[in-house]
């Protein structure tokens, strides 16, 4: 229901939660967050999920709290698939934890796309609708040359094979400046801080930071890179330049 992602050198996790906290407003049934943080093998994220409102995620991060980092992803939900349990609140990792994705809206095809991956010999640890996109990105991003733009490969690559609608934010363990989104049918807007990058569902999660937005257009694909800067280009791979989003000051 609620979507947040950062980039840049605050806290990640204190940006992600502030913005979680700012779209409230809209209802939702669990709320869930991850990082990506430095590790021996380079990069490993971490994530904390839990049903029930964001206080419930806050006590859950209060006794077992997350590194500090540069990049975060949050979530509300508002369950189509799968009840409001913790095991279903977002971010869904892949089987390997190195890919975190949180999405709203539904993906309509993802029984197909499931029993595709099941075949293939994934197990499912979720009941959404959501999860075949971990696995799908882990996939697809295993199969592109190492390179800078490949998280954003891979996003293109897996948004085309999925039908519904769908925001989604995805963060690889492996990437340790660059976080990716997509767009369909559900809507996404990307501020421009100071050396920062902020996305969200809404304004409203990254307003407090930046009054600097751009607004993705239908079946685009965002990559927020730390010294790459904000690249926009649609499913297929063209460079398209993103609208400047308005904020409405009286609303
Ligand atoms: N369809 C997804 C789920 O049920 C996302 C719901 C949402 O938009 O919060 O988990």
């Amino acid at each position: 229901c609620g979507i947040v992602g950062y980039v840049g050198p605050q806290n990640a996790l204190d940006v992600v939660l502030e913005g979680l906290r700012r779209l409230e407003y809209r209802g939702y049934d669990s709320a869930g967050v991850a990082v990506r943080v430095d590790g021996p093998d380079g990069g490993e994220l971490a994530a904390a999920k839990k049903a029930g409102k964001l206080a419930n995620l806050e006590k859950l991060l209060a006794d077992e709290p997350l590194p500090e980092s540069t990049i975060g992803i949050g979530h509300t939900r508002w369950a189509t698939h799968g009840g409001p349990t913790d095991r279903n609140a977002h971010p869904h990792l892949s089987a390997d934890g190195r890919v975190a994705v949180v999405h709203n809206g539904i993906i309509e095809n993802f029984a197909a796309l499931r029993a595709e991956l099941e075949d293939a010999g994934i197990e499912m640890r979720s009941e959404t609708d959501t999860e075949v996109v971990a696995h799908l990105m882990t996939a697809v991003y295993a199969g592109l040359p190492e390179s800078p733009g490949r998280l954003a490969e891979a996003m293109r690559l897996v948004s085309g094979r999925l039908e519904g609608a769908f925001t989604l934010v995805v963060t690889h363990a492996d990437e340790p400046d660059t976080l990716v989104a997509s767009r369909r049918n559900s809507p996404l807007v990307v501020g421009i801080g100071d050396g920062e990058y902020f996305l969200g569902s809404d304004v409203a999660a990254f307003i407090a930071h930046t009054r600097e937005a751009r607004e993705l257009g239908q079946d685009q694909v965002v990559e927020i890179d730390r010294t790459r800067g904000l690249t926009v280009t649609d499913f297929a791979g063209s460079v398209v330049e993103p609208v400047a989003y308005t904020v409405d000051w009286d609303a």
